[in-house]
């Protein structure tokens, strides 16, 4: 939320003021899939800085070379063609992922160079020679040239950047961002998503802009939609949604398929997909195909002397592209909806649409979005650089050059932990604005339990075994007490960059005359590591399970609830058997012994989801266990009141 202070009631803003020098300088910075670009605020205006070919973008390509050392950008891009295998580009789609995930399965057939796990599982890049390394440091060197790039237009050295993330990037995502920044001694201030940073340029720039306003920013690698509320100067992001693994890179990809088959076909059978000189080739001449076809309705693809003698030659009209594009195009129209629905509102209720990222200059996807809309998108931003602009109003607003404006953004995903029976327990629910802090009281499950772990989840379901454990901590150490009688607080506090903290704090009260209960209250805490976020299948799938899951979500967790209470009076049936059992007689503790495992064992294929059966039976069986059980206590009570009586 981007805030005039004036128009804030009376509630205390923190604007985050990285120094009071009026001479710091803090660059924007998008760090794109496929471009980059860097912007500065100068007399109050946010402006695009050139690099050294005059190119108000550069391409986010790494490459290693025998002659020149490590280039980046253009020169990088200009050599791939002659090596493949050390160009390194798109290397976004494989920041904070796992080798295992299934998008880094899928990309590792079309992308020339070699991506192979890394010791703790993600996926790192090897060099011809065998170098690894982690794809932070290739997003690191962009972020070296960018800030190079500012650092000869503005005549003086930096040291801060505002970087922007795709709103749906994950906890480890944002992490390997910051570290990226680490990596080339760039202290990256504040990262934030995409789509606020392009309202934010919209904002500031239209200066008259009230209303709702939705972003569709759809880049090289990545998509996203938010919706915004701008209103007298304040920005309130209210939703967002998006895939972290969709762009223009997938269409090129389609296309170079499209090509190599149109190639085998024409050539008798040579099948170039093993020759990765003659891929990279023609994934440039896909592209460049694809972009033309932005203005006209029929390309030639012409790449001479592909094979041999042989040459590649085809026509390709915008209508085969729309057709190809067909199912990355279907893939973004359910984000935008959720998110519309997120934000509870109707699509007449959106006032103006913002196209962000180079994809959006496809005429194809601009009718989808005037179609989903129902109102042609607004050309008010330029959508390769309203990111940047924006950074860089977001880098003024943190080094004090810009007064009044603050920005809060949301988080995409509802965060919590697992409470008994494998419930999950939101404590931050998604589209919840950032920074924020909650804070719960949970207690122990079991008589004189000293230990309780803390499963952290990320999702959007109601029991944990369907949502993402993304950090886990013990918090021990906890007086023995009765089950129920300790007070762990459990915080979570998501920061303005959207990385996780949470802690758990034992505040049972202790006895005020004992010194040692007195004490500090016992406390852990994680921030949770950069190794264990989401993939981007596991969200998208998440947030769409969940809306399809949300009525059979309800009936589990109700059952999963009967089955908890189950469990506690079993665990009572026990404590009931344990303290009068020896006056019992021997029938009746084998009976009720029998009826608590019988049900327990239902308990436990409802709540690990192998079995399922009825409430009613459960509630059933738990009657009985409870009649049974009364009755041999009764049974005891009489005893030992006759007993006493003879005495
Ligand atoms: P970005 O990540 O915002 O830099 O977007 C880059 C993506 O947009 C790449 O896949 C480009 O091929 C694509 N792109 C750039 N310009 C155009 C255009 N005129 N028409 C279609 N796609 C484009």
């Amino acid at each position: 939320m981007l805030r005039t202070l004036r128009n804030v009631s009376g509630r205390a803003l923190r604007i985050p003021k990285l120094v009071r020098n009026q001479h710091t300088v803090v660059v924007g910075i998008d760090l794109g899939t496929t471009n980059s670009a860097v912007a500065v605020v100068e007399n109050e205006e946010a402006k695009i800085l050139e690099n050294e070919d005059g190119s108000r973008t550069t391409p986010s390509v790494v490459a290693y070379t025998k002659d020149q050392g490590i280039l980046v950008g253009a020169p990088a891009k200009r050599q791939a063609v002659v090596n493949p295998q050390n160009t390194f580009f798109a290397t976004k789609r494989l920041l904070g992922r796992k080798y295992a995930d299934e998008e880094v399965q899928r990309d590792l057939n079309n992308t020339p160079y070699s991506v192979v796990p890394h010791d703790n599982g993600d996926a790192w890049l090897q060099t011809v020679d065998g170098k690894t390394l982690p794809p932070s440091q290739i997003s690191g060197f962009i972020l070296q040239k960018m800030k190079s790039v500012a650092e000869q237009q503005l005549g003086q050295k930096l040291k801060h950047a505002v970087v922007t993330v795709p709103a749906y990037f994950n906890d480890s995502q944002r992490q390997a961002t910051k570290n990226a920044g680490k990596i080339v001694g760039l202290d990256v201030v504040r990262v934030i998503n995409e789509p606020t940073a392009a309202a934010l340029a919209y904002g500031i720039d239209k200066k008259q802009s009230d209303g709702v306003v939705a972003v569709f920013d759809l880049g090289g690698g990545t998509f996203d939609i938010s919706i915004l509320d701008i209103e007298d100067g304040v920005f309130e992001v209210r939703a967002t949604n998006g895939n972290t693994h969709l762009g223009g890179e997938d269409l090129d990809v389609i296309l170079l398929h499209k090509i190599l088959d149109h190639f085998k076909e024409q050539s008798g059978g040579i099948d170039l997909r093993r020759d990765r000189l003659a891929v990279q080739r023609v994934r440039e001449a896909a592209e460049r195909a694809k972009i033309e076809l932005s203005t006209v309705k029929t390309t030639e693809i012409n790449i001479p002397f592909i094979s041999g003698d042989k040459h590649i030659k085809m026509t390709l009209t915008e209508d085969q592209l729309d057709e190809m594009a067909a199912g990355l195009i279907a893939k973004t129209i359910d984000p935008v909806k959720k998110c519309i629905r997120d934000a509870e509102l109707k699509v007449r209720d959106i006032d103006e649409v913002l196209l962000v990222g180079g994809m959006t200059r496809m005429p194809k996807i601009r009718t989808t979005v005037e179609e989903l809309f129902q109102r042609k998108p607004s050309t008010a931003v330029n959508p390769d650089e309203a990111v940047a602009l924006g950074a860089a109003i977001q880098g003024a607003v943190i080094s004090g050059q810009i007064k009044n404006v603050v920005l809060l953004d949301v988080t995409p995903l509802s965060l919590g932990i697992e409470t008994y029976g494998g419930i999950f327990s939101p404590l931050i629910p998604r589209n919840s604005a950032v920074p924020v802090n909650k804070e719960q009281i949970f207690s122990t499950a079991v008589d004189g339990q000293t230990g309780v772990e803390i499963r952290v989840y990320q999702g959007e379901r109601s029991l944990v075994r369907d949502n993402k454990m993304i950090g886990n901590f013990k918090l021990s150490g906890i007086p023995i007490a009765l089950k129920g009688v300790p007070q762990i607080a459990v915080s979570f506090a998501i920061d303005a960059d959207g990385i996780i903290n949470v802690s758990a704090t034992d505040k049972t009260p202790g006895d005020p005359n004992s010194p040692s209960d007195a004490a500090a209250a016992n406390t852990v805490s994680i921030q949770v590591s950069a190794e264990t976020g989401l993939t981007e299948e596991e969200v998208q799938q998440m947030v769409s399970d969940s809306a399809a899951n949300s009525q059979r979500d309800a009936e589990t967790r109700k059952k999963v609830e009967h089955a908890t209470r189950a469990d506690i009076l079993c665990s009572d049936t026990e404590n009931a058997l344990f303290r009068f059992g020896e006056e019992m007689e021997d029938s009746e503790v084998e009976q009720i012994s029998s009826m608590v495992a019988k049900l327990r064992v239902k308990i436990n294929d409802v709540r690990e989801g192998i079995r399922d059966h009825p409430v009613q039976e459960i509630n059933d069986e738990v009657n009985a266990i409870q009649k049974v059980c009364l009755e041999a206590i009764q049974k005891v009570a009489i005893k030992q009141q006759k007993e006493q009586e003879k005495k």
